[in-house]
């Protein structure tokens, strides 16, 4: 279910992995490169040379360095990044882009991990990077829903 392209499809059309990125910790450091793509440091593997390639276009990523290789979408980096399920990402961004996510998910387990990205994207360091970035962010629309559960 939850690897159905379809379902996918909102997200990578209208989604930024660039901020996701971003929210990756206070020394993330990105580099921009040809076509609308990054480089940055591996978040799956120690890289001490920037190895993880993002293109923006394509919402997507890859890691050059052979013995890791990974790659995946801005889910995926999400999930990995701040370390929550798959499913979960895919709801928080269903919600921060205005769409309906069409199964059923428990708002109980939704609140709370949004407080909990909250604090991150909330951070003065993360709005810093997005502010100089000059990027439409997950952070106003993160503090915009949560106006709905203060
Ligand atoms: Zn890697």
């Amino acid at each position: 279910m939850i690897n159905n392209k379809i379902l996918l499809n909102p997200i990578i059309h209208n989604g930024d992995i660039l901020t996701v990125a971003l929210s990756n910790d206070e020394n993330v450091k990105i580099k921009a490169l040809k076509y609308n793509k990054f480089s940055m440091n591996c978040p799956y593997h120690n890289d001490r040379h920037p190895s993880f390639i993002l293109d923006r276009n394509k919402n997507t990523f890859k890691c050059l360095s052979t013995n890791c290789s990974k790659n995946g979408n801005l889910v995926d980096l999400m999930s990995q990044i701040h370390q929550i399920k798959y499913e979960d990402c895919l709801v928080i961004l269903y919600r921060v882009l205005n769409f309906k996510y069409p199964y059923y998910y428990n708002i109980e387990r939704y609140k709370k991990i949004i407080i909990k990205l909250k604090d991150i994207y909330a951070s003065e360091q993360y709005k810093k990077l997005i502010d100089e970035s000059n990027q439409k962010t997950l952070l106003h629309k993160l503090n915009y829903q949560n106006k709905y559960y203060n």
